[in-house]
């Protein structure tokens, strides 16, 4: 079965549930029972369900074509995969923690310590390159006690918000990364697979690009649709249509940023707008 393109996606943790629902929503189905080991799909794709960490290596060695998974996880994995598309979910930092207490508030002072740390490629990279001397300490989780016990006198984590850190008396220093999910690929994978990924790519940006519009239905008089139509700068080519039995009335339709719509509500209803309707947006393709 050559032709199925086969995508590596997480098979539990953080980036599992938000992974599967933008496939869904991109067409790529999976039933719940079918999360196993692999899942086909509309006959095209096979997914394969395995660790978020382990999927660099599956990409890079062909065994995936493709997968979705951190950022930080390539770059600690310094394969050579291809990066084709930021998903916009999974939104983290990497981060140098110290104990609040410890006297410590910039990376030179670790020079000659202990740093602990489940990416010990990328710490080590970030102190090599401010020529500080570390002893990196890898761990494969719960790096935030490491100080507690007395295994290293600093972290590497990834956080969202902090919260975790202050919770266990430690503070940031400064962020080597900041990462999100990304959709990646096998450089090398056949030439018969690329309209496939195309395909896989577009309808991921199909969704992510819908994600931030919304779909604005409006009633107007037609005497204050050019006025109407200078408040949305933002929309290509408003739809105008004329409203049966209201001769001087006109439904516009146009597509809207999200975050504008509240802003949009009054200024529509002093041009005398009603019957607005605002509907999300499934897919958008330029
Ligand atoms: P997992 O180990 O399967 O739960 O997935 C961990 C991945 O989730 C990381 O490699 C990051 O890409 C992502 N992530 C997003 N926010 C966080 C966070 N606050 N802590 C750890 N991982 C996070």
């Amino acid at each position: 079965m050559t032709d199925l393109l086969k995508i590596a996606v997480p098979s539990k943790g953080r980036l599992s549930d938000r992974t599967l629902e933008l496939l869904s929503k991109a067409g790529l189905h999976v039933p719940r029972h079918a999360r196993r080991l692999l899942a086909d799909v509309n006959g095209r794709w096979r997914l394969l369900f395995v660790r978020t960490g382990d999927i660099p290596e599956y990409v890079a060695t062909g065994t995936a074509d493709a997968g979705i998974t951190g950022l930080d996880q390539v770059a600690e994995s310094d394969l050579p995969v291809q990066t084709l598309l930021p998903l916009g979910f999974g939104r983290c930092r990497l981060v140098v923690a110290v104990p609040r207490l410890s006297g410590i508030s910039e990376p030179a002072q670790l020079a000659g310590k202990r740093v602990a740390t489940i990416f010990p490629r990328l710490t080590a990279r970030f102190f090599a390159q401010r020529g500080i001397s570390v002893e990196i300490v890898p761990l494969s989780g719960a790096t935030e006690v490491a100080p507690q016990v007395g295994v290293a006198e600093a972290i590497t984590d990834l956080v969202e918000t902090g919260s975790t850190l202050r919770q266990n008396g430690l503070v940031e220093l400064e962020t080597l990364l900041r990462s999100e999910a990304v959709l990646i690929a096998n450089p090398q994978s056949s030439d018969a697979r690329k309209p496939l990924f195309y395909e896989l790519q577009a309808a991921l940006k199909s969704v992510l690009d819908a994600q931030t519009k919304r779909y604005l239905m409006v009633n107007l008089p037609q005497a204050r649709l050019e006025e109407v139509k200078a408040l949305l700068p933002g929309a290509t080519a408003p739809t105008v249509m004329h409203l049966l039995g209201r001769e001087d009335w006109v439904a516009l339709h146009a597509v809207v940023p999200e975050d504008q719509i509240n802003g949009l509500i009054p200024a529509l209803k002093r041009y005398g707008a009603e019957g607005l309707l605002v509907l999300p947006i499934e897919r958008m393709v330029p």
